[in-house]
């Protein structure tokens, strides 16, 4: 059987390694030069040599927000080291690592943008690829399309009145690099996830003043940050150099910094695949990962909150399961309807349509077990939610302090954590 992956950053390294491990015949098509996506730092921010888009959205001063006992593939731990949080280049070495020692590199076909999957009449797959090296189109024919493209590289900017009469400097996170660049401004943040959240802390070194514009539940408490954060509530409108909160205070601002998410976004799938995105939602996914309607193709780390490396290598051995013939899908009808049930519970949850394949803590354990028991493969090891939710709630408790965490696994159900001195 004849599958193609699309793209070589960790969900697609994972999906070629687990085709390997099953035999399967696998092709990489990787639109850059190397492996990694997401974790390779670049200081560019339009386009790359080749005139595409650039793709890694990652930052100068990156540490993760997981520690690397989840950060991991479950059957691939990161070398040994002291501290749990790493910066962005141990993650590239250990994406090297993994490559190297499952033969993975072979099997990619490196500046190879794919520009179109469309099924043929036959249930197979043309893929049209441009090779970046000739300039020329080349098809290929595939029997299974695994699409691991990553969900954080187009921006998604909110839209406010005033924006087009601001005068300062309007910037996505995707385009952030370095602090400096902020030197002496006054800098309005918008939003409260992880990006959010570290830049404030990260270029308030540098700004004058940072304005950080969220609508966490709380209040979170800034102990070790400099005096010059300040938290606001969501924004009302912009003026020429200006910001209006919803709380009617007006503050000066000469930048804007906007840490809202990311689209997600296949311009290279067909009509005729039958997978709809609307706000984030994509449907129809049995599972968030099988496409109800052609279930040769499955779309890899769509979900979000969650442990990204550890749901790729589970939902690629799940679809895997199904795809070499192990276990048989259900039919459609009941693939619908077990992916209503699912939606209709988190409506009823307040998740909004940009939040339809989130998880996050308390859900994510439950979804990690529904996969494992329908694909009738090996489950996420039990540490794995617990260190999770231990994680949230130190970065609740302090985000300045959060990652002096180390944690260190005993056996598969437990963990101990111990706070390193800085
Ligand atoms: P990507 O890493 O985005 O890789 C997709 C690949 O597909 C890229 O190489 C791209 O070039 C290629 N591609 C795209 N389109 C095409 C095409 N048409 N043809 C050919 N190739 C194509 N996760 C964590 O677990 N811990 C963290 O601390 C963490 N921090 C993060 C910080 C930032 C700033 C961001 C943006 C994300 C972070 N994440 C973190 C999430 C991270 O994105 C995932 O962990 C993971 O690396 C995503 O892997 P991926 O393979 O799905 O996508």
């Amino acid at each position: 059987m004849k599958v193609c992956v699309i793209g070589a950053g960790a969900s697609g390294l994972c999906a070629i390694k687990n085709c390997l491990q099953n035999n399967l015949d696998v092709i990489g098509f990787e639109q850059s030069n190397e492996i990694g996506g997401t974790w390779v730092y670049t200081d560019k921010i339009d386009k790359d040599e080749r005139g595409l888009d650039i793709h890694s959205s990652m930052y100068k001063g990156l540490y993760t927000n997981l520690p690397k006992e989840l950060m991991c593939f479950p059957d691939f731990p990161f070398p040994p080291q002291e501290k749990s949080f790493l910066p962005a280049s141990d993650v590239l070495s250990y994406l090297k690592l993994y490559v190297d020692t499952f033969n993975v590199r072979s099997k990619i076909k490196f500046l190879h943008a794919v520009e179109r999957v469309r099924p043929l009449i036959d249930n197979s797959w043309e893929v049209i690829v441009k090779n970046l090296i000739t300039n020329m189109n080349e098809t290929f024919i595939f029997d299974a399309i695994l699409v691991c493209t990553g969900h954080f590289n187009v921006p998604h900017i909110p839209k406010f009145e005033g924006q087009k009469t601001f005068r300062g400097r309007q910037i996505h996170s995707h385009k952030y690099r370095v602090p400096k660049t902020f030197h002496n401004e006054r800098v309005l943040v918008i939003g409260g996830s992880s990006s959010g959240t570290d830049l404030a802390r990260e270029i308030s070194n540098d700004a004058n003043l940072v304005l950080w514009s969220h609508h966490l539940k709380e209040q979170v408490d800034l102990k070790a940050i400099k005096n010059n954060v300040i938290q606001k509530p969501d924004i009302s409108r912009l003026t020429e150099n200006g910001v209006f909160f919803k709380d009617g205070t007006f503050e000066m601002i000469t930048t804007v910094l906007y840490c809202t998410g990311y689209e997600f976004t296949f311009p290279f799938l067909s009509i005729d695949c039958n997978l709809s995105c609307f706000e984030n939602y994509v449907q129809p996914l049995y599972k968030h990962c099988i496409n109800i309607n052609r279930p040769s193709m499955a779309i890899v780390g769509i979900i979000f909150n969650n442990c990204p490396f550890q749901t790729f290598d589970l939902q690629i051995r799940f679809y895997l399961k199904f795809l070499i013939g192990e276990k048989s899908l259900p039919s459609r009808e009941l693939m619908l309807l077990d992916t209503e049930k699912d939606m209709n519970e988190r409506w009823q949850r307040g998740l909004s349509t940009r939040k339809a394949h989130s998880f996050g803590d308390g859900y994510q354990n439950d979804y990690y077990k529904d996969l494992a028991v329908t694909a009738d493969i090996q489950p996420i090891k039990q540490y794995v939610t617990k260190m999770y939710s231990e994680n949230q709630q130190n970065r609740k408790r302090d985000i300045t302090t959060f990652r002096n965490y180390k944690f260190t696994i005993i056996n598969d159900e437990t963990f101990k954590t111990q706070l390193l001195l800085e």
